[in-house]
């Protein structure tokens, strides 16, 4: 799965969202999230984020508290 990061806080744009093929991203307190049962790995929204924020969870910015913090925001929808 990818995931969210601390450079989306307080980001503005919503290119990612846009492009999502399954519309997994979610509204988290200050960014958007991405529901981790939901992302289907295609990778196309990294490109579009503006703020660079999206990583997949394979990479070492994935850290764990995003991890958790993308799944947490995720499930309250
Ligand atoms: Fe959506 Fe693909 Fe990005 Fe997953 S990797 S959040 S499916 S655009």
């Amino acid at each position: 799965t990818y995931v969210v990061t601390d450079n989306c806080i307080k980001c503005k744009f919503t290119d990612c969202v846009e492009v999502c093929p399954v519309d997994c991203f979610y509204e988290g307190e200050n960014m958007l999230v991405i529901h981790p049962d939901e992302c289907i790995d295609c990778g196309v929204c990294v490109p579009e984020c503006p703020a660079e924020a999206i990583f997949p969870d394979s990479d070492p910015a994935a850290e764990p508290q995003w991890l958790r913090l993308n799944r947490d925001y995720a499930d309250q929808w």
